[in-house]
């Protein structure tokens, strides 16, 4: 029997993987391609922080397969090129994949199917990583929706996601293809800044699983009360495992599904809220994925072209905007999330939102320049939800924050890291004032400063903008393209 290619990208798992089940249908042998092409991402390639995440992510499904008997073939180079040897080489008569919603890679994608069922070949693309298709959620008129509420309404009248498939049986070609050794991908970095990463996370399909069982075990019941705290660790953390497809959609809706089938209700209230609550925030991807998917401009031009106007503040030698970077503002709580995602590769999501309005608004620097630094560094880094975060924070997107909401960090600290054990973890000379001045240490007595062994300027800095007026000069940037309506 005929091989069949199963081209991995974005989807590296064995189980619910329905490019690979339907490669392996019928024990056809299965060839699995990993092809290496950077270039092909537009201007989106990934960043450093995802190169090494799918460095490690590629040793966890090149040592799954080898379970089952299977060798990951690597190569590097133009993709349709790569196929079209390795079609040759092997006489594989079938290619399966899973889409991607990347505009970038729908019209790459689009062109291979072409080109490959032009040779003759069987070539079928699959769903692995939505619980629903952007174009398969219409309003009444058949329309896109730009809000995220009545889109998650919509989506939730469909029928109920189909069922996880297994990990199908695989059965090895006769003869393996020559493959390319991952260290020669250069997805890991020149000099090693990843300790942080490495002790944080397990990339792969196994580390995924462990962080849904942990969570749905130890973490699901509070989630809705817990979610906002950045000290706490009340979310899932599955956010980089779902955008390398090392766990899909559908598993983790089933998997809330059984958590909620063998609770009891009695001893465990709120479970059901929270669990809910969950699903929503899954279904924002979804929602990213559908604003993308019909906004392909999305990720580089406001989704309201009124902001095209906005008047940035200039930042020449881009100082402000290395601050920032660097979590040294001298506001603790956006220096703490800074810190945490250079650190460990993820922010805590209010902490994002926080971080995100003290750059557009506070510094009116434009929201591209955060959304492409997040781009570098997140573990996470998706087109569609860092794009939809970014415009929401700039409000600009779809189902955004309006402009006038700027967030104040201070009160944001206060309210959610009340204790500031968030910012202490990150910033640990602030660990030494009592907990009520970690916010705003500016305004902390100089006795109290002193007593800690602080000196603003020298040990931490003076806030680089008075939060007040910096505000107002935002507002005031937002009032002109109000009028330019
Ligand atoms: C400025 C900004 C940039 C962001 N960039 C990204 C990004 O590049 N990649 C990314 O996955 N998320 C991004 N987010 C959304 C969100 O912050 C992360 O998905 C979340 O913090 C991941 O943590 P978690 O897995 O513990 O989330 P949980 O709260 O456990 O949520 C479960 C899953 O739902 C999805 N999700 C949750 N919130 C959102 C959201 N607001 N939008 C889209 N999906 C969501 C994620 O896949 C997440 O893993 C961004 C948010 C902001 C404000």
């Amino acid at each position: 029997m005929s091989a069949a290619i199963c081209w991995f990208r974005r989807d590296l798992r064995l189980a619910d993987n329905p490019a690979l089940s339907a490669a392996a249908r019928d024990g056809r042998p299965v060839i699995p391609v990993y092809i290496h092409a950077p270039g092909e991402a537009g201007d989106w390639a990934p960043g450093a922080a995802s190169q090494w995440w799918l460095h490690h992510s590629l040793t966890a499904l090149s040592s799954a397969l080898a379970e089952h008997g299977l060798t990951l073939i690597i190569r590097s180079g133009e993709t349709l090129a790569t196929l079209e040897s390795l079609i040759d080489e092997t006489g594989a008569e079938a290619v399966h994949w899973n889409r991607l919603y990347d505009p970038a890679f729908i019209e790459r994608d689009k062109h291979i199917k072409q080109s490959l069922q032009a040779r003759g070949l069987s070539v079928h693309s699959h769903n692995a990583a939505l619980l629903h298709e952007p174009w398969t959620i219409k309003t009444g008129t058949g329309g896109d929706y730009k809000a995220f509420t009545p889109f998650w309404r919509a989506a939730r009248r469909q029928a109920d996601p189909d069922a996880p498939m297994p990990t199908p049986a695989l059965t090895a070609p006769i003869s393996t293809p020559a493959s390319t050794p991952l260290a020669a991908l250069n997805l890991l970095p020149a000099t090693d800044w990843a300790a942080g990463l490495r002790a944080t996370w397990q990339p792969g399909e196994a580390g995924a699983h462990q962080r849904l069982t942990t969570f749905l075990d130890e973490t699901v019941t509070a989630y809705e009360s817990g979610r906002d705290w950045p000290a706490v660790e009340g979310t899932s953390r599955l956010s980089p495992h779902l955008h390398a497809g090392e766990i899909g959609p559908r598993q983790v809706w089933q998997a809330v599904q059984s958590r909620l089938a063998r609770s009891n209700p009695a001893t465990e209230p709120g479970l059901l809220e929270s669990a809910e609550r969950f699903l929503s925030e899954i279904g924002w991807r979804e929602f990213a994925h559908h604003v993308l998917f019909h906004h392909p401009d999305f990720p580089d031009y406001p989704l309201n072209p009124r902001f095209a106007d906005f008047p940035w503040q200039d930042d020449p030698d881009d100082q402000l905007l290395a601050t920032w970077q660097r979590g040294e503002t001298g506001i603790p709580l956006v220096d703490a999330g800074m810190r945490e995602l250079y650190s460990t590769g993820w922010m805590h999501n209010r902490v994002r939102m926080v971080v995100g309005s003290f750059l557009v608004k506070n510094l009116r620097l434009p929201w591209q320049a955060g959304e492409a630094w997040f781009w570098d560094t997140l573990v996470d880094a998706d087109l569609a939800s860092n794009s939809l975060g970014w415009q929401w924070v700039a409000g600009s997107g779809a189902d955004a924050a309006p402009y006038f909401r700027v967030f104040n960090p201070v009160r944001q600290g206060e309210r959610f890291d009340p204790e500031g054990t968030y910012i202490a973890r990150w910033i640990p000379e602030l660990g030494r004032l009592p907990a009520k001045h970690r916010q705003a240490p500016w305004e902390a007595p100089q006795a109290v400063l002193s007593a800690a062994g602080i000196t603003l300027g020298v040990d931490y800095p003076h806030p680089m903008v008075d939060l007040k007026a910096s505000r107002q000069a935002a507002l005031a940037a937002f009032s002109q393209i109000k009028k330019s309506d």
